[in-house]
């Protein structure tokens, strides 16, 4: 496969799971608080269930409105039970009454308040409530239901992460003569350890240049293991010993740098954890 079809596939490969996360992300940021929770349990306990529960903050207006319906349909209703599933074409309230005891006004009116609350989701930013929501797909398997402004969010957020993955390939395909010809190795390392990526390969590559070296020093290996940057490089016998050296110590300063990156971090994870 030709190397541009390949990263054509990675690109799409990874804005698709970052597409999926982002949707995640977003699913938590907007889980219905606690509060909100507890008012609904309070105001409609008779048909409360507790699948509401895992309905976005911003669609608690909405589904409290259907309770109310619900609890407007008639004294019959406590053959109802309800039970709220999010589809992809928004949220879905599934009653079971006992048909048998039900007037077919009843039914008709249970219909209705079922038919607003998808069409209400549908309008209503999960996040904010505001109505102006439209259908925003992330990923395969989310949609999220979003104002303007929360869709705009949602998109710049995707759009910094796929600009960042092309900035990699821009930088992979300048340090190209430093990578075997058929390499398909890419440079995608988290934003903490790129810059010291970067200082170090164009510092090689213009020992390895100014030298006459092109094709006789090669990068091998770049990885990350728990934050900490890994390089490896491969010398053929045309690559003097303080050329060699040079370069390595190049490495290892990166590397050196990484760590130290990867212990602050930790450390500021730690004390955020203590707060
Ligand atoms: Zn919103």
């Amino acid at each position: 496969m030709p190397i541009e079809d390949l990263r054509a596939r990675q690109r799409q490969s990874i804005i698709r799971s970052q597409q999926h996360q982002l949707g995640l992300d977003c699913s938590r940021d907007m889980e219905m608080k606690p509060e909100n929770i507890e008012k609904l349990q309070t105001l409609h306990g008779k048909n409360w269930h507790q699948s509401a529960a895992n309905l976005p903050d911003g669609w608690t207006e909405i589904v409290g409105n259907f309770f109310s319906d619900l609890d407007d349909i008639g004294d019959l209703v406590d053959a109802v039970s309800v039970r709220f599933e999010r589809c992809p074409d928004g949220v879905r309230a599934f009653a079971f009454p006992e048909m048998s005891q039900w007037h077919p006004q009843q039914m008709h009116a249970l219909r209705i308040a079922q038919r607003v609350l998808l069409l209400k989701s549908r309008e209503t930013c999960e996040w904010c409530a505001k109505p102006d929501a439209e259908p925003v797909p992330l990923g395969e398997r989310v949609t999220l239901f979003l104002c303007e402004e929360h869709k705009a969010k949602a998109e710049a957020k995707l759009a910094a992460q796929v600009q960042a993955f092309d900035e990699r390939v821009k930088f992979r395909d300048e340090m190209a003569t430093l990578f075997q010809p058929m390499s398909v190795m890419s440079l995608q390392v988290t934003d903490l350890n790129l810059p010291i990526l970067r200082k170090a390969l164009r510092d090689i590559k213009r020992i390895v240049e100014e030298r006459n070296l092109v094709g006789h020093v090669y990068i091998t290996k770049v990885l990350e293991d728990e934050g900490q940057l890994f390089i490896t490089a491969r010398y053929d016998n045309k690559v003097d010993p303080a050329t060699n050296y040079e370069i390595e110590d190049i490495i290892h300063h990166a590397q050196w740098q990484s760590d130290q990156l990867s212990v602050a971090a930790s450390k500021e994870d730690g004390n955020a954890d203590d707060a």
